[in-house]
């Protein structure tokens, strides 16, 4: 955003997987708005309380103070007229409402940067980032590093079984992996069901021999 003429808002939306930067990327540009001494205000959904209980923190330890809400409405009620610049981190926990607040927050002349994840565990769009990118004037899709072969990553793997939308956790819940190490379903999970004996049998024996089911 060059040339912004007179008070006029928009909305930055960063995405990608876990692990990419979004939290860094976020701060980085909050805090040059601080430095320009710019009103600014921090919010993220109260259901992620990972790191700490009033703040945004990155992966790599970097932290600023934030409040916590509990939905896009919240945020509404609890900007101040004079704010000129909001953050919304993990925007991705915060419902459909987000995108209704964030125009209605940049039709008012505020510069609004929302960072959150645009897939879900199953490589799915995770609602509403997918519309809020479709309505942003600018977007950054940042991606992590594979943990298993070092390739850019793009998604989100979750280690532990679960079929829910939202399961909140960090440390050895998920981590990075591109497009060709990303196992959406792991094998245990997806052939419980209706496994024939054969199979079984075999994916014992891949378990027992340390080979990885696939
Ligand atoms: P996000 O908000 O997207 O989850 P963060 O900004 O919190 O990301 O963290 C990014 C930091 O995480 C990186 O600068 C790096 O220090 C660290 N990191 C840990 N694992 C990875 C990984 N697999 N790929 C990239 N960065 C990683
Ligand atoms: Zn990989």
């Amino acid at each position: 955003m060059d040339i912004v003429k007179g008070n006029m808002g928009w909305i930055e939306v960063i995405v990608g997987p876990m692990f990419s930067g979004k939290s860094e990327e976020l701060i980085r540009r909050l805090r040059r708005a601080e430095i320009a001494r710019q009103r600014v205000q921090i919010f993220k959904p109260a259901i992620d309380q990972r790191y700490a209980d009033n703040g945004i923190v990155s992966h790599s330890g970097l932290g600023m103070r934030s409040d916590n809400v509990a939905d896009a409405a919240e945020v509404l009620r609890k900007v101040e007229p004079r704010t000129e610049v909001i953050g919304i981190d993990e925007a991705q926990f915060l419902g459909d409402g987000l995108v209704d607040a964030c125009t209605k927050l940049a039709d008012t002349g505020k510069r609004v940067i929302v960072s959150g994840l645009d897939t879900d565990f199953l490589g799915r769009p995770f609602e509403p980032m997918p519309t809020l990118l479709a309505v942003a004037e600018e977007i950054t899709k940042l991606l992590a590093i594979c943990v298993r072969c070092g390739n850019p990553a793009v998604h989100t793997q979750r280690l532990v079984a679960s079929d829910d939308l939202i399961v909140v956790g960090a440390g050895g819940m998920y981590e990075a992996r591109c497009r060709r190490c990303f196992e959406p379903h792991p094998a245990h999970e997806q052939s419980a069901p209706e496994q024939s004996a054969q199979e079984k049998e075999n994916h014992k024996s891949a378990v027992n021999t340390g080979r990885t089911a696939r």
